[in-house]
């Protein structure tokens, strides 16, 4: 080890911003107005309703999206212990389903605005929202029928960098 480094630093209470809707907010209708010509009809074609759940089963959800080619990580203190791929854009309520709510817990921290919710059986953690704008889901996309996260364009969202 590189003793120039100095002991390990113990993890901080870092706020993971991903829950931030400010800059990472994107909901697909939105996407949709930027398509250049008739991009709403485009789009509307090319949606589909994916489905996910954790790994027990207790937790079960949809969401309405576009096809999934890109994911987000987090350097954070919170996703880098997870290590999941997420959604790169958050699902309104519109467009998102959920049953076996009365499964999941929540996890806060730091500057208590993200809900990290887990599956109080199996402890994966589906998705969470921002406690500014509930029922807005990024999604772990680890959890999505059809989807393979490790097949998708990677983006790293530096939370880890944010201030708490
Ligand atoms: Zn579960």
């Amino acid at each position: 080890m590189n003793a120039a480094s100095g002991a390990p630093r113990p993890p901080r209470a870092e706020g993971c911003k991903t829950g931030n809707v400010g800059s990472h907010y994107q909901s697909p209708s939105r996407k949709a107005r930027r398509l250049p010509e008739r991009g709403a009809v485009t789009l509307t074609a090319m949606t589909t309703t994916w489905k996910g759940s954790c790994h027990c089963g207790a937790v079960r959800f949809s969401f309405k999206s576009g096809p999934i080619t890109r994911g987000v990580r987090c350097n954070c203190s919170i996703c880098l212990r997870k290590g999941a791929v997420m959604s790169t854009v958050y699902f309104p309520p519109a467009d998102f389903t959920l049953e076996g709510r009365e499964a999941l817990s929540v996890y806060l921290f730091g500057d208590r605005m993200v809900n990290h919710f887990f599956c109080r059986t199996c402890g994966v953690y589906p998705f969470h929202d921002a406690t500014t704008a509930p029922g807005h889901y990024r999604v772990n996309l680890g959890c999505v029928e059809g989807v393979d996260p490790l097949a998708l364009e990677i983006t790293v969202i530096d939370g880890r960098s944010l201030p708490v």
